[in-house]
């Protein structure tokens, strides 16, 4: 490939997204490098590099990097009678064409996305909104005006860093085309929100998720099943149903705590200034906290750590990224947990091998 053919096809690809959009295949556009944060002391991701913004011209050059592939694959496409579709054959000539594709991180991503229709579109890396709000629209003009086929745009925020702007700099970034802000709550509980130096007090969480809605976002946020250990499991669970209930957001996503290797709450772990949850004693947490929600959410375990299984062996909870409406499924959600509860009193088991290695 020579080098004008290397920088047409060239664009930058982060490391994280949330499952659900990876199972969309979702186009991952980074506008971000890492976290800007990266102060939480559970958490192990974007510990390599320094927090940066990137410019509104790169990542509109990465826009129309991405745009080159899906116009010559379909000038290919075309031109092979395949009716510009995303085949086997074009691809591979796409690749023949430009060798250094081989080497591209990125490109079995696009060619997913392309292929299953180019649908959705995921904002890396860990806090998008905290750009300029005119330069956010800027780049979100130009990706819906470059794929018309986009009908989801998602990404990952603080809270705090929703609750700083303004009403109408949130309805411009909606409007421009950011569908869905997928929040890390953790917990609602004030104490274990410091000591896991979230950096966001609930009242921080409970404003940015209304303003967020308000603003006409959708909302997911995401919390985290045992977080607490031992010691803080009830206020943990109770905190964080009274800030869901006060939020009511589209979606809640239960991510189970398990400490990361390389992490300061790993390290409490081992030292044994904490104690980690049973699967029992964690289905007794998760019931008071679904006990305590009254909301009109969606409430998910769309994650291989809901690991609990029910009594014919299988994963308790579905997996769908669209879980179950509460609350006409609460009540089916609290007899599933009771039977992971009954199953793990008959025969206990520790966490999964996958989460111990
Ligand atoms: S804000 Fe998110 S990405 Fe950043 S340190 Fe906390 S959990 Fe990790």
């Amino acid at each position: 490939m020579n080098t004008d053919t290397a920088r047409k096809y060239h664009f930058e690809i982060g490391v994280y997204r949330p499952p659900s959009e990876g199972g969309s295949y979702s186009l991952l556009l980074r506008v971000t490098r890492n976290c800007p944060w990266n102060k939480c002391t559970f958490c192990g991701m974007y510990k390599e590099e320094k927090f940066a913004i990137r410019s509104v011209e790169e990542v509109k050059g990465d826009i129309d990097a991405v745009a080159a592939v899906r116009d010559d694959l379909r000038a290919i496409s075309m031109a092979q009678g395949h009716g510009g579709g995303v085949t086997r054959e074009a691809v591979l000539e796409l690749i023949r064409n430009a060798p250094d594709l081989n080497f591209s991180h990125g490109i079995g991503m696009v060619l997913d996305w392309l292929h299953s229709g180019g649908k959705t579109a995921f904002l890396q890396d860990a806090n998008s909104p905290v750009m300029k709000t005119e330069n956010l629209v800027a780049i979100l003009k130009h990706l819906r005006s470059t794929f018309p086929s986009l009908e989801r745009v998602t990404s990952y925020a603080r809270s705090k860093t929703i609750a700083r702007k303004s009403p109408e700099e949130l309805k411009a970034i909606c409007e421009a085309g950011l569908d869905r802000l997928h929040v890390g709550l953790e917990t609602g509980d004030p104490d274990l929100l410091k000591q896991i130096k979230k950096g966001s007090a609930p009242e921080d969480h409970i404003t940015g998720g209304k303003k967020a809605m308000a603003a006409g976002f959708q909302l997911s946020e995401y919390w985290m099943p045992g977080l607490g250990g031992k010691s803080d499991w009830k206020a943990h669970a109770q905190g964080t149903a009274r800030v869901l209930n006060a939020i009511d957001p589209h979606y809640i996503r239960s991510r189970p705590f398990f400490p990361h290797p390389g992490t300061p709450l790993f390290d409490d772990y081992q030292s044994k200034d904490k104690e980690l949850l049973s699967p029992r004693e964690q289905l007794v947490e998760l019931r008071l906290m679904v006990e305590e929600l009254e909301v009109t959410s969606k409430v998910c375990f769309d994650h291989a750590g809901n690991h609990w299984t029910g009594r014919d062996g299988r994963t308790l909870f579905s997996l769908s990224y669209e879980g179950y409406k509460f609350p006409e499924e609460k009540e089916r959600v609290l007899g599933l947990i009771d039977e992971g509860i009954e199953v793990q009193e008959k025969s206990p088991t520790g966490p999964p091998a996958w989460l111990t290695r």
